[in-house]
């Protein structure tokens, strides 16, 4: 069995959990075994489920650690893994060692931070995947494409789990514009 890695990239509302469930749905219809896993602190919406902001969602596992995918994904076909950026690198070989043991991988998470760098595991899983998408919102100021997560609310934290009360996407000038301000 060909196993292989796909990750889907983006901002904040660029589709990129909708893009994942796509493709889920469509393995379970192939009648593949699937398991989706998102980061234990990600519990915005669901303690269990990934959820998109149009709120499509599917059934998942929080787990705290990325080896735990390893241990509970023995027999699956395809893997996927929402939030991505919120896993320690160790993410990088599970995803490499699933691939190699012959499972599709699908996964997604933010290619930047708030502040426009590269975030946590996923420039790195960028590198090593056969296939990568990087899906755009719409920029809330000028409505061009955005790549930017805007971070609205003051906190200086890496991590604020927020929502449109905190995050708005943006284009490169109204990013660059907004951080200005700052
Ligand atoms: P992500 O996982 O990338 O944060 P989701 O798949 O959860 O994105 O949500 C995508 C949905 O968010 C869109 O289909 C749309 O309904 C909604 N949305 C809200 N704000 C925006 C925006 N600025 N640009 C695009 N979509 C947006
Ligand atoms: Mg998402």
């Amino acid at each position: 069995r060909r196993g292989w890695i796909e990750v889907v990239c983006g901002s904040m509302f660029s589709g990129k959990t909708e893009e994942l469930i796509r493709r889920l749905n469509r393995a379970t219809i192939a009648r593949q075994r699937v398991e989706i896993f998102k980061p234990a602190i990600d519990t915005r919406y669901h303690e269990h489920d990934v959820v998109s902001h149009n709120a499509n969602s599917i059934r998942s596992t929080p787990v705290a650690l990325a080896q735990e995918i390893l241990l509970m994904t023995s027999g699956c076909d395809v893997v996927g893994i929402d939030e991505a950026q919120f896993f320690d690198e160790s993410l990088v070989e599970v995803c490499v060692q699933l691939a190699n043991r012959g499972t599709r991988v699908i996964v997604a998470g933010l290619d930047m931070d708030y502040a426009g760098k590269p975030f946590g595991p996923v420039p790195a899983l960028m590198a090593v995947a056969e296939y990568v998408t990087k899906v755009h919102a719409v920029c809330m100021c000028c409505g061009e494409l955005a790549s930017y997560s805007f971070r609205i609310a003051a906190s200086q934290d890496k991590i604020l789990l927020g929502e449109t009360d905190s995050y708005e996407a943006r284009c490169r000038p109204c990013f660059l514009e907004g951080m200005k301000e700052k």
